[in-house]
């Protein structure tokens, strides 16, 4: 990286009006401050009337909520504006087995974490051994938000806070109904918007972004350029050639078949949770929001072509996707080994996508923006801040391949090429076999991750690989844990509070409801 001179950071122009370019601007106009005077930042946003935003990414994780309560969004404005609902967690259909193979044919990822009463057995090694009910999988048994969300109940009641619920959740929305309501929030906060394409990015003589310019608004010029131009990555890929690091060979699907469903009665019940089903190449999701379902097909054009994957939309949706034409989306699958260069930052789909399947794509978002608003180079000084920015992404998306794979790579599916290829040692990353290797004899613990730089806590990596059904052979010599009976009791415990759950807690449907009412 080249020494740059250092003026102080005043000026600041985001490229692009997606969720990342929006969520960015309101988070740094919130945490920093704007304003006209000489010794505030000023945050611009440019974005295209033509090229549009992607308009896909309709499930979030859990730490949305938090992204909302900063930025200063309440939540029955976002349910209300965003057709949002609540997501507890992923149900994974076929993804162990093939259809009609004798065994399982689903398991659930909960937001919530396992229940852990203060001085009580940690759950899972004694899940491992049997304590819980038999047949029933980690999941179930070591939280109610399975059974919470399976009878499509809401993880919250009226009167909890904005934000707060006896289970955790995340959202799903309309992602253009998201970007409006984000654009709206961030000009009342100070950013100013300009419609305009950017046509030409002008680098100056240390190689670093020098002005962009517009076909509408003239020459645009800051201290620190912000690129959220989604796939297309006008300054940080285009105009810096900042190599991109396709991982493909891991994470096969690079192709979306996308739709828009109508439900098929007004009050048809809306399923709390994104249903992934495995198919022949790939896995569709199926979101539910408050007046249609949000479903796609992403596969791997390797495995399959674009008229079978269509087919198998249609065949998942039924005919309520009869007048329907699904859209095709085109995925570059990778990241960026540096998303900060120079004076240049990317944040979203310019800095990488690692597919849909965990959500990743909007919580990498505000990842990215918690971070330049915290390491803010006020003084100029780009390069101490440009490196930590850039490990903390690297690692994260380095981290985030590894959790998406091992949904993949466990799977016992050999009715089709694009499964057995995914079992493959070459397809799988070193440090995800390694952790593979250690959990042979032993169940994942918190020590096993730096926690700082994952997304995904501890207890998502145990959901998934037992929902896999990983087979953990523990204390091989077959000795029973000290505390066996009293897990037991726990695990009794969560099953006799989750028929109190759902006594207490409303549908999810009403729960929405409620949120519509209020505004
Ligand atoms: P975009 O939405 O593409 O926005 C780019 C912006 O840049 C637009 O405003 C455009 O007008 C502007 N622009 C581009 N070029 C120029 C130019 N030359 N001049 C001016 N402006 C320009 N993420 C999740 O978290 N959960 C999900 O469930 C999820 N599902 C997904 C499913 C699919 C099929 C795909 C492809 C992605 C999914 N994602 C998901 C990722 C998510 O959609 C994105 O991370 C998110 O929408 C952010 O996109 P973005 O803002 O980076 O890009």
């Amino acid at each position: 990286m080249k020494t740059l001179p250092k003026t102080a950071v005043k000026n600041v122009l985001i490229v692009g009006g997606g969720t990342a370019g929006w969520l960015t601007a309101a988070f740094l106009a919130k945490t920093m401050g704007v304003g006209a005077d000489a010794d505030s930042v000023r945050i611009t946003l440019v974005e295209s009337k033509e090229i549009g935003i992607i308009g896909v990414g309709e499930g979030t994780f859990p730490s949305i909520r938090g992204t909302l309560a900063a930025i200063g969004i309440d939540e029955a404005r976002f349910i209300r504006e965003c057709n949002a609902t609540f997501k507890q967690g992923i149900r994974f259909n076929h993804w162990v087995r093939e259809p009609g193979a004798p065994g399982n044919d689903h398991y659930f990822h909960p937001f919530s974490l396992p229940s852990q009463r203060p001085g009580g057995p940690e759950l899972l090694p004694y899940w491992l051994q049997g304590a819980a009910a038999p047949g029933l999988g980690f999941a179930a048994a070591a939280t109610m938000q399975k059974r919470v969300a399976d009878a499509s109940h809401a993880p919250k009641r009226p009167a909890d806070a904005d934000f707060m619920g006896p289970l955790n959740y995340a959202y799903h929305f309309d992602a253009g109904k998201f970007a409006a309501l984000l654009s709206t929030h961030a000009q009342s906060l100070g950013v100013k918007h300009v419609q305009a394409t950017v046509e030409r990015v002008e680098l100056d003589q240390q190689g670093a972004i020098g002005a962009v310019h517009t076909r509408e608004a003239g020459v645009l010029t800051a201290d620190l350029y912000i690129d959220c131009t989604g796939f297309r990555a006008a300054l940080i890929g285009e105009a810096l050639g900042t190599p991109f690091r396709n991982i493909n060979d891991v994470l096969f699907v690079d192709r979306a078949l996308a739709m828009q469903v109508p439900y098929d009665r007004p009050d048809a019940p809306i399923p709390s949770y994104t249903i992934s089903t495995a198919h022949e190449a790939g896995w569709t999701w199926d979101i539910g929001l408050h007046q249609r379902r949000g479903i796609g097909y992403v596969y791997s054009s390797r495995h399959t072509d674009d008229n079978r994957a269509e087919e198998v939309l249609r065949q998942y949706i039924g005919p309520a996707a009869d007048d329907l034409s699904p859209r095709q989306l085109k995925l570059n699958v990778g990241y960026r080994d540096l998303h900060w260069v120079n004076n240049c930052v990317a944040v979203g789909l310019s800095g990488g996508f690692l597919e849909p399947l965990e959500s990743s794509g909007i919580g990498l978002i505000e990842t990215a923006a918690y971070l330049v608003s915290y390491l803010f180079p006020h003084d100029g000084d780009m390069e101490p801040v440009a490196k930590v920015f850039n490990q903390m992404m690297k690692s994260r998306y380095e981290r985030i391949v590894d959790f998406v794979k091992l949904h993949y790579c466990l799977t016992q599916r050999t009715d089709n090429q694009f499964w057995i290829d995914n079992t493959l040692d070459a397809s799988i990353p070193e440090s995800l076999r390694d952790k593979l290797a250690m959990w042979r004899t032993r169940a994942p613990h918190r020590m096993d991750f730096v926690v700082d730089l994952e997304m995904y806590p501890p207890s998502s990596w145990q959901y998934v690989l037992y929902g896999m059904e990983y087979p953990t052979k523990q204390y091989a010599n077959g000795r029973t844990l000290p505390r066996f009976d009293e897990a037991r009791k726990e695990f009794q415990m969560i099953e006799q509070m989750s028929q109190r759950a759902l006594a207490d807690l409303p549908t999810h449907r009403a729960m929405i409801e409620h949120f519509l009412q209020r505004g």
